[in-house]
């Protein structure tokens, strides 16, 4: 522990457990090379390693409300110890401002947390940031006031020079402060992930890693316009050398790009290739790729030579005309041929699907599973089936007024279901925890016991 740190920033779960958490490495990095002393805590994690191994599976499902909910409650009855130990220390800890970044899916936790600190040491001043803050910002009759009444301050959009200068200008002033400064991606330095406390990873050797922030397109159920406004890309000479250090000094073998998407720019997305084939570099790497009707065919073998061990590709869906009012930017032909390049390439790759999508009809539904079937050779894994989901500031409830007609969830759920056994029946792997993670989103937590309920 630094016993100078001015900022103690602290992941809240429930997060996915397996890697530390990119944003709070990148922060701690720059202000750190501002002269900022900040100490790192990963709660989520230090929290997941006491735990018994089934709430350790509970934890690990992607979506599931009722969990994030009853955590808090459930840790301070059956862990109290070791619980109370680390908020303990997160009390004696000599930094005055404390800085969460709120999640939807750590927005109850970080609340009591905030509040357990306003109790224990209310000198500390709170900090509240991350996609919940930003998104919540946006919405219509937000007020800091009400949503994130537990803390002093609160920052929309990118952290790193909106927390500079809240840290290192406004904090004499008691007022909430909101600002959408956008970082110059090569003005930041590589993430640092060292941390207070620390527990090992399930997956030690692996890094989160970013090249992009920003997306070039703009899905009509999607909130990444609004996370971050503008897209901008490292330069890939940083990304290489950024890859290579963390290989030689940390012995990190692969690394998962938390971009929207990695082929956002396409010449610079080349160029990092060749820097990383003529590099040999030993890191292995995997990330989410646009389907583009305009990306050249060498790149996917240049994939696979720059060491991409796999890809996740927003499908979404395989009728034309739902991809057409989702805005996805490309036709059923330009999936198949994306797949196809892929596949040729001996890249593996997963695809995600939403099903329920508003205006889908029955035909269009039974086009996506054509066009699964008729694909099923080249696909190699279902990594996601998600029912629609109606976000405040996508696209589609902000051109509609918020008029937006859904299926019914049963109807969403058999077609889910359909997917699934087509996907099983032609071949083609399905993620096993998705089905749980199905029930996970309606399903109640046992504070007591930390056992699912399932209605
Ligand atoms: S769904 Fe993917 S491609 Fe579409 S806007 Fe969101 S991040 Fe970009």
């Amino acid at each position: 522990m630094d016993s100078c740190a001015q900022l103690l920033l602290i992941t809240c779960p429930s997060r996915w457990p397996r890697l530390p958490a990119l944003g709070e490495a990148c922060l701690k990095a720059y202000l750190e090379a501002n002269e900022i002393r900040t100490d790192v805590l990963d709660l989520n994690n230090y929290c997941y390693s006491f735990v018994n191994d089934e709430l350790k599976r509970l934890w690990e499902l992607p979506v599931y409300p009722a969990f994030s909910a009853g955590l808090w409650n459930h840790l301070e009855k059956k862990y109290r110890f070791e619980f109370e130990s680390i908020l303990s220390a997160i009390i004696a800890h000599p930094a005055k401002t404390v800085g969460l970044s709120v999640w939807h899916s750590s927005k109850i936790f970080s609340q009591k947390l905030a509040l357990y600190v306003r109790q224990h040491a209310p000198e500390k001043r709170i900090v509240a940031g991350g996609p919940e803050v930003t998104l919540s910002s946006l919405e219509k009759n937000f007020s800091a006031g009400n949503d994130f009444f537990y803390a002093d301050y609160c920052i929309a959009g990118e952290g790193e020079y909106n927390l500079l200068n809240l840290l290192t200008k406004l904090l004499q002033t008691n007022v909430n402060y909101y600002d959408f400064l956008e970082t110059d991606p090569d003005s930041l330095p590589a993430p640092d992930y060292r941390q207070i406390f620390p527990k090992p990873y399930r997956y030690p050797n692996t890094r989160p890693v970013w090249m992009s922030r920003g997306c070039i397109r703009r899905c009509a159920f999607c909130v990444e316009h609004a996370l971050t406004k503008r897209y901008r890309q490292k330069r890939p000479e940083a990304v290489v050398r950024e890859l290579n250090a963390l290989h030689s000094l940390h012995g990190v073998n692969h690394v998962i790009f938390y971009d929207s998407l990695i082929n956002g720019n396409i010449r610079l997305f080349e160029e990092f290739l060749d820097r990383m084939i003529d590099a040999r570099t030993a890191v292995k790497w995997e990330g989410q790729l646009l389907i583009r009707p305009d990306m050249p065919a060498r790149l996917y073998g240049k994939m696979k030579q720059a060491g991409c061990y796999n890809l996740f590709i927003g499908l979404e869906s395989g009728c034309d005309r739902i991809l057409s009012a989702m805005r996805k930017g490309f036709s059923t032909n330009d999936a198949q041929d994306c797949f196809k390049a892929c596949s040729d390439a001996q890249l593996h790759f997963e695809v995600s699907l939403i099903a329920g999508f508003p205006t889908e009809t029955q035909a269009d539904f039974e086009s996506t599973l054509d066009f699964l079937k008729k694909n099923a050779r080249v696909i190699p894994k279902i990594a996601q089936v998600n029912p629609f989901m109606p976000l405040a500031v996508s696209p589609l409830l902000k051109d509609s007024g918020k008029q937006v007609i859904c299926e019914s969830p049963d109807l969403v759920l058999t077609r889910v279901q359909r997917i699934v056994d087509v996907c099983r029946s032609n071949g083609i792997a399905v993620t096993p925890a998705y089905v749980n993670n199905l029930m996970a989103q309606t399903a109640g937590f046992d504070t007591e016991t930390g056992s699912m309920i399932i209605h």
